[in-house]
């Protein structure tokens, strides 16, 4: 689901795209049916808090929107998935994360990988740098099972249609289950890089020199992702070892 949340009497911080705020509601709070019923009963009295990424610009200060999975054995987004338009929620005061555009050197061409949900954070840097960052390449490269699991994905396809420096590249896991036999591509993120699409659409290899590559959501992902882009020579980056990879992982 996606959802916008308003602070109630006070003004939201400024944040960078890809940082993430913290969610929560009482064990009190209904569980969605579509959900499991808990088998151990959450604490009373303790709020159930967990860190969402921001999907809106940063430019909107409005207002903040998530784009959140339901976890059918989960603590909070069964509880979350109940909310009606107008409830209450809390909304930690503190946005926070490293994993921003700004780790990325300037003149390197952007590749997003996500599975599901880590689509979350490139929403927001698309939102707010795709249009204002001419110079700049952005490659989105997006995995679900479903058709109806490629989140975002109208507005994606539009604004591929309006940048020339976004390419959009989607792909299933499960097609034989689509109601309506499915043309686009089959397989994982990792076949997407494996089939080197990208080259032919940016009409060069992407290096570890001129790319920077994002890695969100599913921590299986991100290892295969991590292992296979260094057969290219891409490492992940940290404080003691500059790399080219940046990832966040969300369990
Ligand atoms: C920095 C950060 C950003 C995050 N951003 C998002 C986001 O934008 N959207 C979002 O839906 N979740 C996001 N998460 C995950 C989120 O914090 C919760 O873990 C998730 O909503 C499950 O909480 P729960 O209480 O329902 O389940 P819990 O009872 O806490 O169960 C956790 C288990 O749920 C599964 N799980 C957690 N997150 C997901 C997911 N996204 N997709 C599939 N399975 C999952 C894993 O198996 C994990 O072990 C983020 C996590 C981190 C650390």
């Amino acid at each position: 689901m996606v959802i916008r949340v308003v602070p109630d009497g006070w003004e939201l911080p400024d944040f960078s795209p890809g940082q993430f705020a913290v969610l929560g509601l009482p064990p009190e709070a209904n569980r969605s049916r579509l959900a499991d019923v808990e088998e151990t009963p959450a604490r009373p009295g303790r709020l159930i808090r967990r860190a969402y990424s921001i999907a809106s610009s940063s430019r909107a200060s409005h207002y903040l929107e998530f784009y959140i999975t339901l976890v059918h054995s989960g603590a909070l987004s069964p509880r979350l998935f109940h909310l009606q338009p107008g409830d209450r929620l809390w909304l930690g005061p503190k946005i926070s994360g490293t994993f921003t555009l700004d780790q990325a050197p300037a003149a390197t061409d952007l590749i997003l990988v996500a599975t599901g949900t880590g689509l979350a954070p490139y929403m927001s840097m698309l939102r707010t740098e795709l249009m204002a960052s001419p110079e700049r390449r952005f490659a989105i490269l997006l995995g679900a099972r479903h058709s109806w699991d490629l989140g975002y994905h109208t507005e994606l396809v539009a604004m591929e249609h309006s940048s020339p420096h976004l390419a959009y590249l989607p792909i299933i896991s499960r097609p034989a289950e689509e109601p309506v036999p499915w043309t686009g591509r089959a397989g994982y993120v990792l076949d997407l890089w494996r089939s080197r699409e990208l080259d032919t659409i940016w009409d060069r290899r992407p290096t570890p020199v001129d790319t920077s590559i994002f890695l969100c959501g599913n921590p299986r992902m991100i290892d295969d992702m991590v292992g296979l882009l260094g057969e290219d020579g891409f490492t992940e980056h940290n404080r003691a070892r500059p790399g080219s990879i940046f990832v966040e992982r969300f369990w």
